[in-house]
């Protein structure tokens, strides 16, 4: 039975009718977090929304150089720091100190050309390495991705992306999940339903290819239940979320029942809960006897008192990986 996880956090602002601020929705969770992983000698993988960075650059230069600051601390407290791409910043709309987004058309990366995706690319491995190096005074090297909204597919849209930013890491699948309610999502994941921990693959993500190009570190997903998601229920709650922003959301009450039905899966996730979920949670992960390791996702916007107590049970349990010992695992095999 596997002991070890690897904690992953998506850093960035809230993608609905009001963005939060940098201040509530990334810089004051993330620094908390920071303590409790330092607390706890742990490693994690910040995925850093570089659209976002892209957009406050040379207009807000006294925010960029705060969130400069604040992802320079997640490498310096021995943090990975790698790609993330919200590519519906382009739509955002400043409005005092926050940003609004009206229209989802540029939702997922693949509204874009092949060029301007490979320019999002290049720009935000660029900013990210910039950023690291200026502070750091060492050269530093973006090699991992996480699609916004998990959207990776049709990867061959996004393969030459990969290929000329030396990207060789994805963590965009989520196994087993299927959703199409675009221009927001389209994600076919249904393929890797008896899934590993890690993966090879060169044309599409859900598609292993022992010899694949590129690796997946996939979230970790299982399948739900009646009994689970009334547990869920009960034990997480959006009282007290740090950020002070709006998610995307929007769906009617219907459609969300169809999705529920249609989609059993879950993934493994620090937000919204309480401990006491977190552990059934992990009781049902571990029913996967293929997995390696366990990939959690979590968002520094929506951290509250009781995601902050599943993080640390989690830490008191389980041995974090870091970037560098997953790239050893995943090469190893
Ligand atoms: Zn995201």
């Amino acid at each position: 039975m596997p002991n070890n996880i690897v904690l992953t956090f998506d850093y960035e602002l809230f993608m609905g009718k009001d963005s939060g601020t940098l201040e509530s929705s990334i810089i004051n969770p993330t620094n908390l977090i920071l303590s409790v992983l330092k607390q706890y000698n742990a490693s994690a993988i910040f995925f850093v929304d570089t659209a976002y960075l892209a957009k406050i650059a040379v207009d807000y230069p006294s925010e960029f150089i705060n969130i400069s600051k604040n992802i320079f601390s997640l490498y310096e407290q021995g943090h990975s720091v790698q790609l993330h791409i919200h590519p519906q910043w382009i739509d955002a709309v400043r409005k005092k100190d926050r940003w609004q987004f009206n229209n989802y058309s540029n939702y997922r990366i693949h509204q874009s050309g092949e060029d301007e995706i490979r320019k999002m690319f290049s720009d935000g491995v660029n900013r990210l390495e910039g950023i690291i190096s200026k502070y750091s005074g060492k050269a530093y090297r973006v090699e991992a991705f996480r699609a916004g909204g998990w959207s990776l597919q049709p990867f061959n849209k996004i393969k030459k992306s990969f290929l000329s930013n030396h990207i060789k890491y994805d963590f965009s699948v989520l196994p087993g999940f299927y959703k199409n309610n675009l221009p927001k999502h389209f994600i076919d994941y249904r393929r890797m339903k008896n899934y590993q921990s890690s993966w090879c693959f060169t044309t599409d993500p859900a598609v292993i290819e022992v010899q694949g190009e590129f690796f997946e570190i996939p979230a970790t997903t299982f399948k739900s239940n009646l009994y689970l998601r009334a547990l869920k229920k009960k034990y997480s709650s959006d009282k007290e979320v740090m950020g002070d922003g709006v998610g995307v959301g929007g769906e009617g009450k219907l459609k969300k029942l169809w999705y529920k039905l249609t989609n059993p899966y879950d993934f493994a996730s620090l937000d919204y809960i309480q401990p006491e979920y977190l552990i059934r949670m992990l009781d049902r992960i571990k029913s996967n006897s293929e997995l390696q390791f366990y990939t959690f996702v979590a968002h520094p916007k929506v951290l509250t008192p009781n995601s902050m107590e599943s993080l640390k049970y989690l830490l008191e349990h389980y041995n974090t990986l870091s970037f560098s010992d997953i790239k050893s695992l995943v090469n190893q095999k």
